[in-house]
């Protein structure tokens, strides 16, 4: 390995799928560094092996995504955002294992980027989902004084659980009641996986929202999905999953290579022609 050259990697199971190859390595040439960044397919029973000995096979870091981002933050020390949050996406060596979750900063910097002045007036959002995802967006919100956040979710228990951990803040409702509870709304995300390509769509009426309303999904297969279309055709901001899967990447690369790199069009466009 030649002098200053530094290797990072998606560890997930399956990897095939994983996008983060195309965004890292764009970078690295982008930005003229001696790197690299790999797939790393690693199933549940080898994890922990592998991620202790990631400086031994050559990394300095590493994304970690399905199944591993719980055990992922079990095994390294873990910044406020990931232990709020519950799971980890992003390693890296720095004396010891560090963990963060990206998924948080990504969103809201997708959100700045996309719907500028979405947070001026944060008194009441709408999630849909309480998975890992979720979790990451109620965080974020938190951050930016979202006064109610109130969370739909398929399975009522798990939404009901999220207010046990993030506070009062956190209202959970009925599935039933997705949307009567968009006609006070100011932003609506889409956490959960409906929407996605092979999946059914989530069947919400964005119509509901008042005309000044944000609506945001972590879905980017396809990039505009049912619910952006929708939200659009109503003459709403929206935010997509792409945006955001480019921007949480931004904290992992930064940390491994030194350079924080920039989400332009072209790498976007370089992406979504992936999608
Ligand atoms: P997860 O932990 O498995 O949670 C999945 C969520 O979807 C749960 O709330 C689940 O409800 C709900 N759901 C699944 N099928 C459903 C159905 N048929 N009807 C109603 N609800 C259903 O997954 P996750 O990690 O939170 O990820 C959620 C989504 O966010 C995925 O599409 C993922 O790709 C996306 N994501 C995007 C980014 C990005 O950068 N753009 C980052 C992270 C995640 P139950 O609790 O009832 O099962």
């Amino acid at each position: 390995m030649s002098e200053g050259f530094r290797a990072a990697c998606v560890i997930g199971w399956p990897i095939g799928h994983s996008r983060s190859p195309l965004i890292h390595n764009y970078w690295l040439k982008h930005y003229g560094i001696a790197g690299a960044y790999r797939r790393e397919a690693v199933p549940p029973q080898d994890f922990r092996d592998f991620v202790l000995s990631l400086s031994e096979r050559g990394y300095v870091g590493a994304n970690v995504t399905v199944p591993h981002k719980e055990e992922a933050l079990r095994l390294a020390e873990g910044d406020e955002c990931a232990r709020a949050v519950g799971a980890a996406n992003t390693l890296w060596l720095d004396r010891g294992l560090h963990a963060t979750n990206t998924d948080v900063e990504g969103f809201l910097d997708n959100l700045d980027a996309c719907a500028p002045q979405w947070d001026r007036d944060l008194s009441k959002a709408v999630v849909i989902g309480a998975g890992g995802a979720a979790r990451a967006v109620i965080y974020a919100l938190l951050s930016r004084g979202t006064a109610s956040i109130t969370v739909v979710n398929r399975t009522a228990d798990r939404a009901a659980a999220l207010r046990e951990k993030f506070g009062a803040a956190v209202r959970p409702a009925g599935w039933d009641e997705r949307d009567a509870e968009l006609d006070d709304a100011t932003l609506l995300v889409n956490a959960t996986t409906l929407g996605m390509a092979g999946q059914p769509g989530l069947d919400i009426d964005a119509g509901h929202l008042p005309g000044d309303a944000v609506v945001a999904d972590l879905v980017y297969v396809p990039v505009v999905t049912p619910l952006l279309a929708n939200a659009k055709g109503r003459g709403l901001r929206t935010a997509d999953g792409l945006g955001m899967l480019l921007y949480q990447a931004v904290g992992g690369f930064t940390r491994w290579f030194g350079v924080k790199p920039a989400v332009t069009a072209e790498l976007r466009t370089l992406v979504e022609a992936d999608i």
